[in-house]
């Protein structure tokens, strides 16, 4: 089984292996064997090898790359184009109880840029080390899991398994934007309404050891940019409000509270789910000259970006108000945005995606297949819909 490790890179290693290991736990198949596994690594290169990184995913190529796996396992297939040029890919797997809600196993096809010359091995070229690394850009955001899926389902029809639900997988676009052109007016549409959807099992992080890591929720991203002004000055006099002046009192009280949170988790109170996380995206300031910037100038404006992360347990008000009085006071001439991704609405009664924790399932052991099915039951009762699972093979035989 291969470990994930060396989280400093932005590389993975999968747990494809893991996943065939849970299958064999969870169903009556039997291990892949050597040219099985090989063949099940290969396809997932394949989709590593398709650039799908922002701002210009190849989505026509991991369309066709996702329609050609669906059609080795007769799935039924649709191709959804909310916004031109950004396909869903929605797969079925009919159930033989069209009466009872249905699963939807969701993956993105999009990852995020990389900087190709800081890899030791080409983001798109899914290399394997002799240790059985795999390195590429979303093998683990998310490509991993849209293969997991796939692979789930086609040792599952294998078997000569069939679901009691209808099991649909939708591979999204844009997700790392935003969703809004992708999973997002799926929710909003009827498609969505006519799928009767019951339980999603969605993004997880892997685990850096051979336990299986269960995550049922998401921490809501805000993403906050503030501005600052002041009169702008000669670089020899020292002012009060100006606009750096006023940008770094935020900054600074932005960072105290970043480190209260942080000494949370390192002090072993609190897991990362459970606090706020403030990480500074961007600084923008100073006037430009043809050589870089004007030095004996205070600039009149300066803005400094961040991403937030905010667990379900953390009262939204009295962040904003923390924002508006501490960080972002209007008094210091500051003013500031938050563009928060909207935790839109499934279902009526099942509104938002929340976190309440996370817990660590251990492999072979009987009760975690138990603690599956009896925390779905508790968390529905609760109105936790979405189930962000890393190794949701597990749970799929519990739940149909
Ligand atoms: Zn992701």
């Amino acid at each position: 089984m291969e470990k994930l490790c060396n989280f400093n890179h932005e590389f993975i290693i999968v747990h494809l292996l893991l996943f065939a290991s849970l299958l064999s736990f969870t169903n009556p198949t039997p291990s892949p064997t050597q040219d099985e596994q090989s063949q099940i690594i290969s396809r997932f290169q394949e989709y590593l090898r398709i650039n799908t990184s922002q701002p210009s995913p190849d989505y026509k190529k991991s369309t066709q790359f996702i329609l050609t796996l669906a059609e080795s396992l007769s799935l039924e297939t649709q191709v959804i184009e909310f916004v031109q040029g950004k396909p869903l890919v929605i797969l079925k797997w009919p159930g033989s109880d069209l009466s009872l809600p249905s699963i939807l196993l969701n993956s993105h096809t999009d990852v995020v840029p990389s900087e190709s010359s800081k890899w030791d091995y080409h983001p798109f070229g899914a290399h394997i080390d002799e240790n059985g690394n795999i390195f590429a850009r979303g093998s683990q955001d998310m490509k991993c899991v849209g293969m997991q899926y796939m692979e789930a389902v086609r040792r599952l029809k294998a078997s000569g398994f069939q679901p009691k639900r209808s099991l649909y997988l939708s591979f999204v676009p844009d997700e790392e934007i935003g969703g809004h052109d992708g999973l997002e007016k799926l929710a909003q549409s009827d498609v969505f309404k006519n799928m009767n959807v019951d339980i999603i099992l969605d993004e997880g992080l892997a685990s850096p050891n051979e336990n299986y890591r269960l995550f049922y929720g998401e921490r809501t991203p805000w993403w906050l940019v503030i501005k600052a002004t002041g009169a702008p000055g000669h670089g020899a006099k020292l002012y009060d409000n100006s606009a750096m002046e006023n940008l770094f009192k935020s900054i600074e009280s932005i960072r105290r509270f970043r480190a209260s949170q942080f000494d949370l988790v390192k002090a072993g109170l609190k897991g990362e789910g459970e606090v706020i996380s403030v990480n500074m995206a961007f600084l923008k300031a100073g006037t430009p000259s043809p050589t870089g910037f004007v030095m004996n100038l205070q600039p009149s404006e300066a803005e400094a970006g961040f991403d937030i992360r905010i667990p379900p347990t953390v009262n939204a008000e009295s962040l904003e108000k923390r924002i508006a009085e501490e960080w972002a006071p209007a008094s210091r001439n500051m003013s500031f945005e938050v563009e928060q991704v909207k935790q839109f609405s499934l279902r009526k009664k099942w509104h938002s995606v929340r976190i309440k924790g996370w817990c660590t399932m251990f492999s072979g052991s009987v009760s975690t297949k138990f603690c599956g099915i009896l925390q779905y039951i508790s968390w529905n009762q609760y109105d936790y819909v979405l189930w962000f699972v890393q190794y949701f093979v597990l749970l799929i035989p519990s739940v149909i």
